[in-house]
């Protein structure tokens, strides 16, 4: 979502006249584009401010500006902290860019959080910062209303508000004209997508599935993230439906355990992400599913983790993020519960979910061994000029030979083996 906001950025700066460039001291201007979701992404930033001031200490003309949801969480406390940031800019107010730059100058600090109900930016054409020219983000809808008690989303990002589903499919189109071949649907819960027309017709997110992929059957369709309690059969059904939607959802459990469930206010129990699961299986039946989880939310007992354990080896995940509880200021957890999981016993479940997720991975993919699957090349391998890689349909990175092959193809290619993170073939003829 950052990189798709950072393209938007850039598309606003082109029109004033910038331009990107690689190298720090060549600047004139540069934007953090920041993450507030757990303090180590804040302390990551932080790190990455101190990089900067040597820079500036060096080359005192460049304006430094910090964007996205830590300006929008700390506003001008930035400023006093970090002496050498000129702008702190919050996700909304991407266009007053130009007007804030003029303020920076005059020789003054400027500042804007003001979170909308209504940005989208859906009529920015963002300029795609990644190099591949294959595979793109687009945003779909911004903010969220749901108010998870350990997260601090709402409060940097604002409420939910869905874009203009015309503005997302000319956004498609353009792209597959361009040579895309896959775009991913990005929104914080993008199964509550909602768009009311002018003759009282709501676009919800089927429909808007749908009607990305029909553009073409050579466009990979994907979608992230789907909150387990709004998904439902019908977006399977229209997966199901187009071969061309990948088949992989990322559907994050956070828990296995009911009662941390309803304390992180996710509104579904363990019993109904597993018959969420249940469904994909069966309506989806080549279907990957991936998962986000929490280790050492508030109260977390041991028999909770294991609940989390056992749903793990239930849902057969193919893919996981995993994380430490980490307390975020002015959450609903923040405000009444405590973070008394000590920090040792948050490391050693978190170890035990990522050990057992290892394992999950490993199955997963030794499954594919001797099947053939269709590959979209993004580009040259990392380790050999003579492989490309991929990914298939579930998502999973595959490198084969090159042959004759480049970024932008379908190749069906037939797995051979596998390491813990990439699938090895070649290509079938
Ligand atoms: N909207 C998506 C997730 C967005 S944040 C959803 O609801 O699934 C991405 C992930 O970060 C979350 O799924 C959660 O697992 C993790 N996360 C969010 N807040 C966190 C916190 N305070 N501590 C640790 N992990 C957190
Ligand atoms: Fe955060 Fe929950 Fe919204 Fe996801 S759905 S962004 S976890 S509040």
């Amino acid at each position: 979502m950052n990189v798709n906001d950072s393209e938007v950025v850039v598309s606003i700066l082109g029109k004033n006249g910038y331009t990107l460039t690689g190298k720090a001291e060549e600047a004139d201007l540069i934007f953090i584009n920041t993450c507030s979701i757990r303090e180590n992404a804040e302390q990551r930033v932080r790190g990455r401010l101190d990089h900067f001031r040597k820079v500036k200490s060096q080359y005192p003309d460049i304006k430094i500006g910090v964007i996205g949801c830590m300006a929008e969480r700390l506003k001008e406390q930035l400023l006093d902290e970090e002496k050498m940031v000129d702008m702190v800019i919050g996700p909304d107010a991407y266009r007053d860019i130009p007007a804030l730059l003029e303020t920076v100058d005059n020789g003054e600090k400027a500042v804007n959080v003001i979170l909308s109900r209504k940005e989208t930016y859906a009529d920015i054409m963002p300029v795609r910062l990644d190099k591949n020219g294959v595979t793109a983000f687009v945003s779909i809808m911004r903010g969220c209303n749901n108010m998870c008690a350990y997260c601090v989303v709402p409060y940097t990002r604002g409420g939910e508000r869905s874009r203009d589903p015309e503005s997302i499919l000319n956004e498609v189109k353009d792209l597959f004209s361009k040579g895309y071949r896959e775009v991913t649907l990005l929104g914080q819960n993008v199964n509550s997508f909602q768009w009311q027309h002018p003759d009282g017709h709501t676009t919800g997110f089927p429909e808007l599935l749908d009607a990305v992929a029909a553009i073409s059957p050579l466009l990979r369709v994907r979608f992230a993230t789907s909150h387990p309690k709004d998904m439902t059969d019908e977006v399977l059904h229209v997966m199901a439906r187009y071969s061309n939607i990948c088949k992989s959802i990322h559907l994050p459990a956070q828990s296995g355990s009911s009662r941390m469930l309803e304390k992180m206010n996710r509104r579904y129990t363990r019993e109904w992400y597993l018959e969420r699961i249940q469904a994909i299986r069966t309506i989806i039946p080549d279907c990957a599913v991936s998962t986000d989880l929490i280790a050492g939310f508030c109260n977390e007992t041991e028999e909770d983790h294991k609940q989390t354990l056992s749903l793990m080896k239930n849902a057969t995940f193919d893919f996981a993020y995993m994380f430490k509880y980490s307390e975020r200021p002015k959450t609903l957890a923040q405000r009444k519960y405590k973070d008394d999981v000590p920090e040792e016993v948050k490391t050693q479940r978190l170890n035990e979910i990522i050990a057992l997720q290892q394992e999950l991975s490993v199955q997963s993919k030794q499954q594919d061994i001797g099947n053939i699957f269709e590959v979209l090349v993004e580009g040259i391998s990392k380790k050999s000029n003579e492989e490309l890689f991929g990914r298939t349909s579930q998502n999973k990175v595959v490198v084969f030979p090159a042959e004759q092959y480049k970024a932008g193809d379908y190749v069906n290619v037939k797995i051979q083996d596998s390491t813990p993170a990439t699938l090895l073939g070649e290509a079938v003829k």
